[in-house]
């Protein structure tokens, strides 16, 4: 029985990454919405991760814009990201709430904790790898 329930747990989980990165390669975003506690997760997640509930169904996420909680300046990349080295990889938490991993553009000397970032798709890449942020000019 403990095998039977983590085959389906391992099945949806492998459809949800499906759909989040089919609607990346589309240029939007799809999470999951719990259906007892209302809280949403990107990417999705088959169990809520607040109340532990398995009823979750795929929503999409509307943010375009964000603010930079934290970043990191990679200077030794994986094999794929070498010819961006040095680059920048950030968490951005979206105006919806969720929270992404993803690489910032933009000039390093200009990064700072809490400033606004578009988000944005890199054109060369496919799947979740497209996700980036730019930083947005001042506006106040
Ligand atoms: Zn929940």
């Amino acid at each position: 029985m403990k095998t039977m329930e983590y085959k389906e747990s391992t099945i949806t989980t492998s459809r949800f990454t499906q759909k989040y990165k089919e609607a990346i390669d589309q240029d939007y975003l799809v999470g999951t919405q719990c259906q007892d506690c209302g809280a949403t997760f990107l990417p999705p997640r088959p169990i809520c991760r607040d109340c532990k509930s398995p009823r979750t169904k795929l929503v999409e996420i509307t943010a375009e814009k964000g603010s930079l909680l934290t970043y990191t300046i990679i200077h030794v990349a994986p094999p794929s990201l070498q010819h961006m080295a040095p680059y920048v990889v950030g968490i951005v938490e979206l105006e919806t709430g969720q929270r992404l991993t993803a690489i910032i553009l933009g000039d390093p000397a200009e990064l700072e904790i809490g400033k606004n970032v578009l988000l944005s798709f890199d054109l060369d890449t496919k799947g979740p790898g497209r996700l980036r942020f730019r930083l947005l000019p001042e506006s106040n």
